[in-house]
């Protein structure tokens, strides 16, 4: 079997402790930590980078901090952007809005994945998608996602979203996972040493009820990265 971890972060490389993870999608969460991972991707070529600032972090940026990021992202374009998004339980949801939008404008300007946190704003979200032509939104990788059937059945129709599962998520309340097709499944630790990514493959498989769903789910990921 081989995996990819979809979302974890700098201290938890997941490709490093578990077997059969050959690669990490590795977010930032502050601006501090955009020199770390380059250093650590400079050293590892099973580290996929994503740079940005995490809506719990919104009040610690820098008046241009949008502009150090779309600097950091021509360097190379590999680089995705995340861990950003929308998260009702933080707060100063102005600030996170704008900081939000700001980068994902940058995304979108320089066609990068997002890496996107959103918990209880989905509406919100699904608001600031629709200010934009669904022809230029950038791939954007819904992490531990959890949602009713009315938002994903919303989410379902931009083709470019894909749906990342950790064991939190499959064993949901929600079990959205069901209405997902398998060629938008991706797995993720979230950088939880917890969670075994073969057992979430193999959780997802059983669910969806199909034997190929491990490479099914290494191609999505492979597909998009
Ligand atoms: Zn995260």
């Amino acid at each position: 079997m081989k995996i990819i971890d979809a979302h974890s972060h700098i201290d938890y490389l997941t490709h490093t402790v578990q077997s059969d993870v050959v690669g990490t999608v590795c977010c930032t969460t502050n601006c501090e930590q955009w020199d770390k991972l380059i250093n650590i991707m400079n050293n590892d070529s099973a580290v996929y980078g994503a740079f940005g600032v995490h809506p719990w972090f919104v009040n610690a940026v820098d008046d241009n901090f949008d502009m150090q990021l779309e600097k950091l992202l021509n360097k190379n374009s590999l680089y995705m952007v995340g861990e950003i998004g929308l998260d009702k339980h933080k707060p100063d949801m102005d600030k996170q809005i704008d900081v939000f939008i700001k980068q994902f404008d940058i995304a979108i300007k320089l066609k990068r994945i997002v890496c996107l946190h959103c918990v209880g704003a989905w509406d919100k979200i699904l608001y600031i998608l629709k200010q934009y032509n669904p022809n230029y939104l950038p791939i954007i990788i819904a992490h531990a996602f959890n949602e009713n059937n009315d938002i994903t059945m919303k989410l379902l129709r931009y083709k470019n979203i894909y749906f990342s599962f950790n064991k939190n998520c499959v064993y949901g309340r929600n079990r959205c996972i069901e209405q997902i097709p398998t060629n938008r499944i991706l797995v993720e630790t979230d950088g939880k040493s917890n969670v075994n990514l073969i057992d979430v493959v193999n959780q997802i498989a059983n669910i969806k009820n199909e034997s190929y769903m491990a490479d099914i789910i290494y191609n999505n990921t492979k597909r998009i990265l």
